[in-house]
């Protein structure tokens, strides 16, 4: 008998594991990979600075000077990573590479909404996310924890009669129970320790979108330095393509990530975004050096995560995702929740309120951001490009959050609502009808 069972190492399950180990907790980590320095799952590995997202300022100290034309920080034992808010402090080997402007383009590429800070203030950083999780396990293992890779868990039961949870696994074809006081699902986006307990019962499903990254070589215009996203249907596609960093071992290469639907599957968007769009020409020389996958789902995030011995924490219990530095921040606080419900107090409780008021997404207003604030396939490439044209010679701030970038867009666009009603009557009718929707009507 554990007194907690992990599922999950991913950043979440990896910083609770360490967490828990700290108080003295006798802890078993599963995983289903076998090698979590690798990522199966596609993510675009950048640490997102932006204040206050997701309810914590993240802080990466560089252990050494950048370096070079694209001021990248080498391999060295010196990086920290801390949260400003929940006091955790990671050391982080691998190499980092700032982003330190984004661009979204419209049609017209001479318009463009620019989001930066004042100089060498970056965004975001480019990291290894495996690396990372790597150095967590070691950190765990030296802690004493038992870890259990290449081992699935593939049904979740809570006895709630004092025998704690029953978790069935399988690793190498080899059934066996693994049983534990308590529970951490950290299973990811898939959810499938809370499908088995029954959590996601009410979670209500919006939609899903397969994405596919391509890391490319010999990408024209390419820079490191940059986030750059592409929005208007003559690009193919109803999501912006982006281009990123390519991965830690290779900041040369584009990261190249087009996300798609059910019609419109993402390879297909990425022939014709490389060879039919207005950007096709940067993709003329280049290389596809490695591709990877994943599929976004977006789900009513779990206003509940805690059932009986269980505490659903990161991806498994968010709309869509709470990014690495939200996943490390649930890992943490799920730690003090399960040592405090061992010792007989409602740790899981004090969780749920945390995670409540942390997570903007837990708020029935971020759909209004989601959907109210989107551009494609609403407006037309002109209409866009019209908007656009309203942020001509305007920098926004630093912002990489998926929430607090349409805001900032909007925002500035609004500045101008008077002269959208007198030009574009046709842009100020569609305006007027997006923006007042909610996720409770
Ligand atoms: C396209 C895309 C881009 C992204 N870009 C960024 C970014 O730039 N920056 C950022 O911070 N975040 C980014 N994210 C989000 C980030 O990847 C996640 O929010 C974060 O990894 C969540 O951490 P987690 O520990 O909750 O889950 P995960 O990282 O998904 O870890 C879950 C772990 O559980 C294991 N597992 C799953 N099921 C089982 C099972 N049944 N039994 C045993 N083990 C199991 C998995 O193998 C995995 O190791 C991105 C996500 C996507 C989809």
């Amino acid at each position: 008998m554990f007194d907690v069972a992990i599922v999950g190492a991913g950043p979440a399950g990896a910083h609770a594991a360490i967490g828990c180990a700290r108080k003295g907790l006798k802890v078993a980590l599963i995983e289903k990979r076998h090698d979590v320095s690798k990522i199966t799952r596609y993510c675009s590995e950048h640490l997102i600075l932006d204040e206050n997202y997701n309810g914590d300022t993240l802080i990466v100290e560089p252990g050494l000077p950048p370096q070079g034309p694209n001021s990248i920080v080498p391999y060295n034992k010196k990086n920290k990573i801390r949260s400003s808010r929940f006091g955790w402090e990671i050391e982080y080997h691998g190499p980092l590479c700032p982003c330190l402007d984004k661009y979204y383009y419209s049609a017209d590429l001479s318009h463009n909404a620019h989001f930066s800070w004042p100089p060498f203030r970056p965004l975001a950083w480019k990291y290894d996310k495996g690396g990372l999780v790597q150095q967590l396990l070691d950190q765990a293992l030296a802690l004493g924890i038992e870890y259990m890779p290449g081992t699935t868990c593939y049904e979740a039961r809570d006895s709630r009669n004092g025998e704690g949870v029953y978790l069935k696994c399988v690793s190498a074809g080899k059934r066996f129970v693994v049983r534990a006081k308590k529970l951490l699902g950290a299973d990811g986006a898939s959810a499938q320790i809370a499908q088995s307990l029954g959590m996601n019962a009410d979670r209500m499903y919006f939609t899903h979108a397969p994405v596919v990254a391509l890391y490319m070589s010999g990408v024209k215009d390419y820079n490191p330095n940059h986030w750059v996203g592409y929005w208007g249907l003559c690009y193919g596609s109803h999501y912006a393509p982006l281009i990123g960093t390519g991965p830690h071992e290779h900041f040369d290469w584009a990261d190249l990530i087009v996300i798609g639907n059910d019609k419109q599957r993402p390879l297909e968007l990425f022939e014709y975004f490389t060879k039919k769009s207005p950007v096709a020409w940067k993709f003329a020389d280049a290389k596809v050096e490695t591709m990877h996958s994943c599929t976004t789902k977006a789900f009513a995030p779990l206003k509940q995560p805690c059932s009986g011995n269980c505490l659903m924490i990161g991806d498994a219990a968010a709309f869509v995702e709470v990014q690495a530095q939200g996943a490390l921040n649930c890992g943490w606080c799920a730690a003090d929740a399960v040592a405090q419900e061992l010792d007989g107090k409602p740790g899981f409780e004090e969780y749920t309120k945390t995670w409540l008021e942390t997570f903007e997404f837990n708020d029935d207003g971020m759909m209004q951001v989601t959907t109210g604030y989107a551009l494609i396939p609403y407006y037309t490439d002109e209409q866009v490009t019209y908007l656009f044209s309203l942020l001509d010679g305007v920098t926004l701030n630093g912002s990489w959050s998926q929430y607090q970038s349409p805001r900032l867009i909007w925002g500035e666009i609004h500045k101008h609502d008077e002269r959208i009603q007198k030009e574009r009557p046709d842009i100020w009718e569609k305006l007027q009808k997006q923006q007042a929707r909610t996720l409770g009507s």
